[in-house]
């Protein structure tokens, strides 16, 4: 008999008080896919509640379907049928924006469901036989002062890791001895043989002149790479920064197709591509981007800000090839994403991270967290409900 897809069922999750910071961790939309007897849940990347109208919303036209019209009753026995539901909801929901995001947490589960089924970890579904250990690097907000900053990286140093990143908070909004002194600060406190990485969270948007006026202090910290200076879309900004050498640059988090992470390696020439499978459109679409990298001599790293099974689902697209080194490891999460999975995922005692042996995303989330987080929301539409929380 085949298996085909009964229920999917998105969650909003929030913290009881919304700050605004950088914190992606504040809140969580999580997916429930359902096939018989068989289940899979995987994260949205997403402002919640634009993403669930999008998965509900009635047909504007027929460009614009709801996402949810793609998936349900669709048969899903093996990859092509992931690849195929994921092609039908580019296409069906083509003018529907949101439609990317609702679709990346729909594959994930897809991908985790059908590798309950198969008793495989995902990676092996992609085809890659075995997991490689990463260097996690504590990803972090800059202080607000240098010192704070020095604390930040001296800590983290301490708790055994090789590798960090401080980003967003103030850096490239003051002036150019301000940035350099956080740099300095951040140096100081992770070490002479410590991996720096640095974020500017597109803080100078299309300007050029305001990021190359940062490259000395980049270059003179020994920084790995300088990540997101520009908008995402911002190729000929990323190209000029590019071309101007010392520091190699990285983006891609922002990226919510394939498209636009093969257009940051080819265009605007980024030396590393790092992808959130929870926003480009799932592990199909991240996948894609690992092969592209690989062409290019590009390095893939993932973006995950949030919970543990959003780190596993960003982990299984590239964690087959050893050449990708680095994975991003959100060390600052609020309780909800903190305790979102059934257990967390820890570096080992020599420091690297490796990922569950176990089938899909090889964990699950903790349905205690979820209850404790979960917004009660109604959507309707004349009268008519077309969307309420589903029971946990
Ligand atoms: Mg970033």
């Amino acid at each position: 008999m085949t298996r085909t897809i009964d229920a999917v069922d998105f969650f909003f999750l929030a913290m009881p008080v919304i700050e605004p910071v950088a914190d992606g961790s504040q809140d969580a939309l999580l997916v429930r896919v359902q096939a018989g007897d068989a289940v899979g849940w995987g994260e949205c990347e997403s402002s919640p509640l634009p993403t669930i109208a999008a998965l509900v919303t009635p047909m504007s036209h027929s460009a614009c379907h709801p996402v949810s019209a793609s998936v349900l009753g669709q048969p899903i026995e093996r990859p092509e049928d992931i690849l195929r539901i994921h092609q039908a909801v580019r296409e069906n929901s083509l003018d529907l924006l949101q439609a990317d995001h609702a679709l990346s947490g729909i594959d994930v589960a897809l991908w985790d469901l059908l590798g309950q089924v198969r008793g495989e970890p995902v990676y092996r579904l992609l085809g890659e036989p075995r997991a490689y250990p990463k260097i996690p690097y504590a990803s972090v907000l800059f202080g607000e002062t240098p010192a704070e900053t020095y604390t930040k990286a001296k800590t983290i140093r301490a708790q055994g890791f090789r590798a960090a990143k401080f980003g967003w908070g103030s850096f490239g909004r003051g002036s150019v001895q301000e940035d350099a002194d956080l740099l300095a600060a951040a140096r100081e406190g992770l070490g002479a043989e410590g991996i720096l990485l640095v974020d500017a969270g597109t803080v100078w948007g299309h300007d050029v002149a305001s990021a190359q006026a940062r490259m000395d202090a980049l270059r003179a910290q020994r920084v790995t790479w300088l990540e997101e200076p520009f908008y995402t879309g911002a190729l000929e900004a990323y190209q000029a920064l590019a071309g101007s050498g010392g520091v190699a640059l990285a983006a891609g988090e922002g990226a919510h197709n394939e498209d636009h992470a093969q257009h940051l390696i080819d265009y605007g020439r980024v030396g590393y591509i790092q992808i959130d499978t929870g926003r480009i459109g799932g592990i199909t679409s991240a996948r894609r981007v690992v092969l592209h990298a690989q062409r290019r001599g590009v390095q893939y790293v993932n973006h995950t800000f949030t919970s543990a099974l959003a780190l596993s689902a960003s982990l299984q697209p590239y964690v087959g090839i050893e050449a990708f080194e680095l994975c991003e490891y959100p060390t600052e999460l609020k309780p909800l994403a903190r305790d979102l999975a059934s257990a967390p995922l820890l570096p080992d005692a020599d420091g690297m991270l490796r990922i569950p042996d176990a089938p899909g995303l090889g964990l699950e989330p903790n349905l205690e967290t979820v209850r404790r987080y979960l917004q009660d929301v109604e959507m309707r539409v004349q009268g008519r409900v077309v969307y309420k929380t589903p029971a946990i």
